[in-house]
């Protein structure tokens, strides 16, 4: 729920600050990491609530959701990590990597009414 409250926070204050007359939105496009935990259904499900006394009201949400990646810490190359060789790296089967994406939780576009 935190997230979503953040998510249109953010809506609102880009909206705010490009000039964007909030009622205009139509889609708000957001991207959530695999690693966040927060689940698609979840955030339609309570978008109306979030949304209802703001000036997004009546608009719609648009989730993608985007796959962890790891930088491998020998190779430096970027993988999905996978269940099924222990989220080795699958190019030097090395076991040291940092998570590069899929934590976060962000606003990628608005769509506008015609
Ligand atoms: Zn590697």
């Amino acid at each position: 729920m935190s997230y979503m409250v953040a998510l249109v926070k953010e809506a609102l204050e880009y909206c705010d600050e490009n000039h964007i007359d909030g009622e205009k939105v139509d889609t708000v496009c957001v991207e959530v990491g695999e690693m966040t935990g927060v689940l698609p259904e979840f955030l339609y499900k309570y978008y109306p609530d979030v949304i209802r006394d703001t000036v997004l009201a009546g608009s719609h949400l648009d989730v993608a959701q985007m796959p962890v990646e790891i930088e491998c810490a020998s190779c430096r190359k970027h993988y999905h990590p996978e269940a099924e060789n222990g989220y080795a790296c699958p190019h030097c089967h090395g076991k040291d990597g940092s998570i590069i994406k899929g934590r976060e939780c962000t606003l990628s576009s608005l769509t506008l009414k015609e």
